[in-house]
């Protein structure tokens, strides 16, 4: 029988729904799983932005922002996971730019200089519909009076059959910091850097099927942890699962893919497929 975790945070239930075996691999056997070059832009995006947001508001400039940037990039450079991708220094030099274009594509969509922060990477934890929740918010806004909740995002905006489940994400975060706070937000926002803003007004219905979302996720991580069985669910995305190698039914999908050319070129674990 495996140990429930603690809490459960938001990626920790996407990647549950996502893939059970893989998430046993995370969250149960605590499996180091590097960070691809995505996951790396997205956090030092998240730390110029949380340093921007803690300047007075009229010095939240591009050009301030280019000397955070400039200051925290030496800690990318040393990092593990970074030196795992072993660029050359065209492509060291294209990664350097494609964070900064992420970071800029702030600019796109608000000013931060207007923003009324009240907060950023808050860690929240609550009970939601009796799941032990955790999340960390990456910035609270208010904004005539009211409060919004924000969510920085670096990657593509979703397909709109998706969006609605991205969206659950934020409405758990207000769901969270009204607990705490004892104000309801009024909007929760992603926001697509470079691209779009995905809104969504916050009430408490659509708190509660997104809390009554997250409960189901919780009885399905009960159950696999009470019987100690994971199921595996193949997918495109066992391409990139750095764990693919310790699972037969994902080794399987990446043949199988491989042979019918449906497995990016890209994908990192497309190289099992081809040994
Ligand atoms: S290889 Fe695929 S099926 Fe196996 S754990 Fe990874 S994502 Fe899941």
């Amino acid at each position: 029988m495996a140990d429930l975790p603690p809490y459960l945070s938001p990626s920790s239930a996407t990647a549950f729904d996502g893939c059970p075996r893989r998430w046993m691999f995370k969250y149960v056997e605590r499996r180091p799983e590097p960070s691809g070059q995505a996951a790396i832009v997205g956090s030092f995006v998240h730390e110029v932005l949380e340093a921007l947001c803690g300047l007075p508001a009229p010095e939240r400039t591009q050009d301030r922002a280019k000397e955070l940037a400039r200051a925290l990039w030496p800690s990318v450079e040393e990092n593990d996971d970074y030196l795992g991708l072993a660029l050359g220094e065209a492509e060291a030099r294209a990664f350097r730019w494609q964070a900064w274009l992420a970071v800029a594509g702030l600019w796109r969509l608000e000013d931060p200089a207007e923003v009324d922060v009240l907060s950023t990477e808050q860690k929240v934890t609550a009970e939601l519909a009796g799941v032990p929740f955790l999340g960390i918010i990456d910035r609270v806004d208010r904004v005539s009076g009211r409060l919004v909740i924000t969510d920085y995002k670096s990657g593509a905006v979703p397909a709109a059959r998706w969006r609605a489940d991205k969206l659950q994400q934020v409405l758990l975060y207000a769901a969270a910091f009204e607990q705490i706070d004892g104000q309801q937000p009024d909007r929760a926002r992603l926001l697509y850097l470079g691209q779009r803003v995905l809104e969504v007004t916050v009430t408490s219905p659509k708190i509660e099927e997104a809390a009554n979302q997250l409960a189901a996720t919780w009885d399905g991580i009960e159950t696999a942890c009470a019987s100690d069985r994971f199921d595996a669910k193949p997918s495109v995305l066992c391409g990139w699962c750095p764990f693919a190698n310790d699972c037969p039914e994902g080794w399987a999908e990446l043949v199988q893919r491989e042979a019918a050319g449906t497995l990016p070129d890209h994908a990192p674990a497309r190289l099992l497929a081809l040994a």
